[in-house]
């Protein structure tokens, strides 16, 4: 049974194989290999697994990298910044994934397979149909010379394949305890393609041996991919103390209850950037997603993840992603945030939707706007909604919001709002608010939501926006008063 020492300098890896922008998913298994590797002290590694050509691209890789910095998960080791253990990227190392399996052939650990697809789909056929596992059923296991030249004189392409010994593997995860898989459903598997290429199994194996590493925490899914990786293991000669340790993190659910999919609501993390989420919520969301301090905190900092981050306490069961929950997560961060940095954060989503273009006045209005919608935005990406009134070049009232204001009703409070205020000395929200109460509420007995309503609606052009008074003191008396005169003209 494989049960290694433990007594090691953590060295925790993130392996994606970026096929597409990095998910949910992918970055939950990212959070807690990093909280990991800093809770004990440890190295965190970032390895790139390229080595499907096919799906994996440049752009792909350049995008994981971009999103890992962007969430503050920084690595020790890896793209950009190098390591003892380098390249790490698979694509770079193809010549030591070719001297292993050559080994492993010279060993008879491994052996060349020249089954055709259309054979290999004849047997799956033929044990689909006598209702047993399919699998490779070990036909070239151990051809004679005369078999490999009469294959080779019909110009077929071999593939290596691993020898799985009768028996099982029997590890132990450290989430979900004791695991064991017959070698019977383990069928002989696939190192290297006709073409030479590796496959994921041995690059995966050969580069957890040779960059050291002590825990694999990943999804679930490659659960049923670590017997073969241990068979790996054997066949390279490893100490079975030097192996990792196999952490496999529960999968997350959707709100329906079947796995995350784009199907269910996964998007990509490049998604949630541009919608506005903080990287700070985002990971506190996702690190309470399967794991748990001990208590039922929703809160939590990266200093007290790393603080308290244990795999014991990743919990075995499914965890669900709750979108409602990540959104009270992202509002209380953007709370958090200082006017300096919500500044910073705010910035972007004004200068992309063309709302302003950058320069020091449009920034210093800004800053003096931000306060005021701070407690009332889910995500960034409101921003430039609320804030565009304050900006705008040629300010019309929006197309649905214009008959809300020009029955006479709303005309008779925009007139009355209009004498108020032409004389109001001072303008700040509080004399606009009290004269506006006195005037429309208070004489004029109508309810708020209607009075202001109208209002409203004349200076910032919609019905949603900031507060309304603190609005009208930033855009200013004149600005102000302009646009309730011209609503009366609607
Ligand atoms: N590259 C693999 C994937 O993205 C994960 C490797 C691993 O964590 O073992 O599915």
């Amino acid at each position: 049974m494989v049960n290694p020492a433990n007594s090691k300098k953590v060295r925790v890896r993130f392996a994606p194989s970026p096929t597409g922008d990095l998910h949910v998913g992918n970055i939950r298994t990212a959070l807690f290999d990093w909280a990991y590797a800093r809770h004990t002290g440890g190295t965190f590694l970032f390895r790139i697994e390229d080595t499907d050509t096919t799906r994996v691209t440049d752009e792909y890789i350049a995008a994981a990298i971009d999103t890992l910095r962007w969430l503050g998960l920084q690595w020790d080791e890896g793209p950009e910044v190098g390591g003892e253990f380098g390249p790490y990227l698979q694509s770079q190392r193809l010549d030591i994934y070719s001297h292993w399996a050559e080994k492993f052939l010279e060993q008879k650990d491994a052996y060349r397979c020249y089954c055709t697809p259309a054979e290999l789909e004849a047997t799956r056929e033929a044990q689909r149909a006598a209702n047993q596992a399919p699998g490779y059923d070990g036909k070239c296991r151990d051809l004679t010379p005369e078999q490999i030249a009469s294959y080779k004189s019909e110009g077929r392409e071999s593939v290596v394949r691993m020898r799985m010994p009768e028996g099982s593997t029997t590890f132990v995860d450290a989430i979900r305890g004791e695991v064991s898989f017959e070698h019977k459903f383990v069928p002989d598997f696939v190192l290297v393609r006709g073409d030479g290429s590796p496959l994921y199994t041995l690059a995966v194996a050969v580069d957890d041996i040779l960059m050291k590493v002590t825990h694999v925490l990943r999804g679930e899914d490659l659960l049923s991919s670590t017997p073969r990786q241990i068979r790996v293991y054997q066949a390279m000669g490893v100490a079975i103390e030097d192996y990792p340790i196999f952490a496999h993190l529960p999968f997350v659910m959707g709100q329906d209850n079947a796995k995350l999919s784009k199907r269910n609501g996964e998007v990509s993390i490049a998604w949630y950037r541009e919608a506005g989420f903080l990287p700070e919520a985002i990971c506190n969301y996702l690190a309470l997603l399967g794991w748990s301090p001990g208590d039922d905190r929703e809160n939590i900092s990266m200093e007290e993840l790393t603080g308290l981050f244990t795999v014991e306490r990743v919990n075995s069961s499914p965890a669900r992603f709750d979108m409602k929950k990540l959104e009270a997560i992202n509002a209380d961060k953007i709370r958090a945030l200082n006017l300096d940095e919500f500044l910073v954060w705010a910035m972007p989503f004004l200068v992309k939707s063309q709302i302003i273009s950058g320069t020091d006045t449009e920034i210093a209005l800004v800053k003096s706007a931000l306060p005021i919608i701070q407690e009332r935005i889910t995500r960034l990406s409101e921003i430039p909604a609320m804030l565009n009134f304050l900006f705008a070049k040629n300010f019309r009232v929006e197309a649905e919001s214009v008959q809300k204001v020009n029955d006479d009703a709303s005309k008779a409070v925009l007139k009355r709002a209009l004498d108020e205020l032409t004389p109001l000395a001072q303008w700040t929200h509080e004399s606009i608010e009290s004269i506006l109460r006195a005037a429309l509420i208070e004489e004029l007995g109508l309810k708020p939501r209607i009075a202001f309503g109208s209002v409203r609606i004349a200076v910032t052009g919609s019905t949603i926006s900031p507060p309304l008074f603190e609005s009208m003191e930033l855009l200013g008396k004149t600005t102000s008063l302009e646009r309730i005169s011209s609503a009366l003209t609607l």
